[in-house]
């Protein structure tokens, strides 16, 4: 892949969409109803480390679902992918993110690590002696991938620790099921400071270049992620990363992505480039509008859908 080329086309997108004002800001989370709904930023980072940013480039957002792959490649190096998958599926849902009734019928499992329950039960395998190191080693691991120190926002944390009743029905079903074992508050608060992590589309990026270059980051050149846990977390990217449009994203784009309803997308195009874009109006999946059409027409002009060819 030519990066000036992919840089090039980028920024023709990203400017075509500068007017956009489709979607809304999220509000159940009060904190993230607060955000200047005009900010669109996004990073490019290849593999060898080249980095291309366009827009509010020093803008913070915090991770919210896009958290989700990464502390489930946390999981994975903590516990191994057996144990990990004995307590989370691997099966899209078509269901919405945060949908109630999802458990696997015997096993009560949570389908997959992409949805809350699914991610909410990954967080609560985090082992640790304490709350405090179970924390920090979440906020460790992100902050290496990212490559620098990230800070959580604790009024993010805060204000969706006050609101997430339906974060704790799930919860507390799972705890109801033996699926969770853990505490339940403390799981919850590990979850929501998971999601409150601020990054901006550069660190993001760099998350997803780490997993498009087999889990070695792009800058350090270090092995973040083995490449066996770096596929798995690809693979379910996928087929769950888009929660109830996966099957959409996985015909009209063909590549793993993951977003937050904070605004956030990231895109993995193994082998060559991570792609992070950020714009806080979402739609009714929880799907940035502007993230969603920028990687839209971006993977259509280069031709990086894995199954154009045929
Ligand atoms: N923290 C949010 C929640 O659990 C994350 C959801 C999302 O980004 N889709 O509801």
């Amino acid at each position: 892949m030519n990066f000036a080329k992919a840089c090039e086309i980028l920024s023709q997108h990203f400017s075509n969409l500068t007017k956009n004002q489709d979607g809304q800001l999220a509000s159940y989370i009060p904190e993230l109803a607060k955000v200047d709904p005009t900010l669109f930023s996004a990073s490019l980072v290849s593999i060898d480390g080249e980095i291309f940013s366009v827009g509010n480039t020093d803008q913070t957002f915090s991770l919210q679902s896009t958290s989700k792959p990464i502390v489930y490649s946390l999981a994975l190096r903590e516990l191994g992918s057996d144990f990990v998958h004995s307590k989370v599926g691997v099966e899209p849902t078509g269901e919405a993110f945060n949908s109630i009734i999802e458990l696997e019928e015997n096993s009560h499992r949570p389908f997959n690590p992409m949805i809350n329950s699914g991610a909410i039960a990954t967080t609560s395998l985090i082992n640790g002696k304490s709350y405090k190191d179970k924390l920090n080693l979440i906020i460790d691991y992100v902050s290496e991938l990212a490559g620098r120190r990230l800070e959580i926002d604790k009024s993010i944390f805060e204000s969706e620790r006050a609101t997430a009743h339906r974060n704790r029905a799930i919860a507390y079903l799972m705890k109801h099921f033996d699926v969770m074992t853990s505490d339940v508050e403390e799981t919850l608060a590990l979850y929501f400071n998971q999601c409150s992590i601020l990054v901006d589309t550069r660190d993001l990026a760099l998350i997803a270049g780490s997993l498009a270059n087999q889990g070695i980051h792009p800058l350090s050149k270090k092995q973040l992620i083995s490449k066996d846990h770096t596929s798995k977390t690809l693979r379910l990217m996928f087929t769950c990363g888009m929660y109830d449009t996966a099957g959409e994203w996985a015909f009209r784009v063909g590549l793993p992505a993951k977003s937050g309803v904070s605004g956030a997308i990231f895109l993995v195009v193994p082998g060559q480039f991570g792609l992070a874009v950020y714009s806080p109006r979402i739609d009714q999946h929880g799907h940035s509008v502007r993230g969603r059409l920028l990687i839209e027409n971006l993977v259509s002009d280069l031709d990086l859908n894995i199954f154009s060819k045929g």
